[in-house]
């Protein structure tokens, strides 16, 4: 595994603010305060914290996690986005391309290096971005699907999607609910949803949710937790939408309404050392990273790599190398997100 630097460290913290990273500009439509899902008041990350691959800020052995069984491949077919939402953690937006279209030749490669290997992988997951903003997404989406496996993709529902419903009906025939469709939904109110997601962006992404569920699509969406907003209540008001709406997704099961805990990376959180699965009563075999890795096309890289999870597909310290050979090494839990969002918050992206 690459080492994690202090470049990487600082480059994370610099770019965490909403719509101030990597090539993003505001689009017309992006919220216009901060995001209603970030903590206030919170204390900020003592930097002397995620520094060392191997050891923490008090000289702790760091946990790390091994890669048990490759179950799913998540490609990211590029950051660029419809939408800039307030908080996105990957900072999409329409014009944010640090993570290039992945082409459908990269995806046929990686998924013929599964073939060679032999191994049972059950998932292949798409995200970006917006996966319909990528020329090539139904080319790749009708491979995966051809060779057998489960497909997830996350979507915002919106018009990008739209412009593909012949072919997404031409897929749900042939493959059912092997083809599982998650919509981001931030919120069950409209106010709070637009305030993250931008004015016009609920009405739009409601009816492209209607219009799968209306279809018969194998549905899920992926919403949010306000600040100190309970989970029972959340869910609660995920059904009463959905019932309002006619969406045939059951909020109250966690595989098909996935509630994310907040990412703030420049927010204060213990690291994980070593001793913490037992005291915390957490496995290693918890964390995505122990059955997934996703490719990632970098803008300037002269081909695809794979990183260690969905959430950092730029920190050096969390890419693994070309191949998923290279790849299949255990990852140092060197980053705020490994703590917050998969120890802490329990957090998985999987179906
Ligand atoms: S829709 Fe998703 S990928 Fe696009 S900006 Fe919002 S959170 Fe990011
Ligand atoms: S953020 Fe989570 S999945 Fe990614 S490397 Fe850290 S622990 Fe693993």
């Amino acid at each position: 595994m690459v080492g994690f630097d202090r470049r990487d460290a600082a480059d994370i913290l610099m770019n965490a603010g909403p719509n101030q990273q990597r090539g993003r500009s505001k689009s017309r439509n992006a919220p216009a305060g901060p995001s209603p899902f970030r903590e206030q008041d919170v204390a900020p990350l003592r930097a002397e914290k995620f520094r060392d691959p191997h050891l923490t800020a008090d000289g702790s052995t760091r946990a790390s996690v091994a890669l048990e069984k490759l179950d799913t491949l998540w490609f990211n077919t590029g950051t660029l986005c419809n939408l800039a939402c307030a908080s996105c953690y990957i900072e999409s937006s329409p014009t944010n391309d640090a993570l290039i279209y992945i082409t459908a030749a990269e995806v046929s490669d990686y998924l013929n290096q599964i073939d060679a290997s032999g191994q049972d992988v059950r998932e292949i997951g798409f995200t970006g971005g917006e996966p319909f903003m990528n020329p090539a997404f139904p080319e790749m989406l009708e491979g995966a699907l051809s060779r057998g496996y489960q497909v997830l993709v996350l979507s915002n529902a919106m018009k990008p999607m739209r412009r593909h419903e012949a072919t997404l009906l031409g897929l749900r025939d042939r493959f059912g609910a092997r083809l599982v469709m998650r919509i981001s939904l931030d919120h069950h109110t409209k106010a709070v949803h637009e305030a993250e997601r931008g004015p016009g962006s609920w009405d739009v992404a409601m009816a492209g949710l209607r219009w799968l569920s209306e279809n018969d699509f194998a549905l899920a969406v992926a919403g949010r937790l306000l600040p100190h907003e309970p989970e029972g209540e959340a869910r609660t008001g995920f059904a009463r939408l959905f019932a309002e709406e006619g969406i045939s997704v059951d909020a109250m099961n966690p595989s098909r309404l996935t509630l994310f805990p907040e990412m703030d990376e420049t927010a204060d959180v213990p690291e994980i050392t070593t001793a913490c699965w037992s005291i915390l009563g957490k496995s290693p075999s918890d964390a995505m990273c122990s059955s997934s890795r996703m490719v990632v096309h970098r803008k300037g890289e002269p081909r695809a790599r794979v990183a260690a999870c969905t959430l950092l597909p730029h920190a050096k310290g969390f890419d693994l190398g070309d191949t998923l050979a290279e790849a299949a090494v255990p990852v140092a839990l060197n980053h705020p997100h490994c703590a917050r969002f998969c120890v802490l918050g329990g957090a998985s992206c999987s179906a």
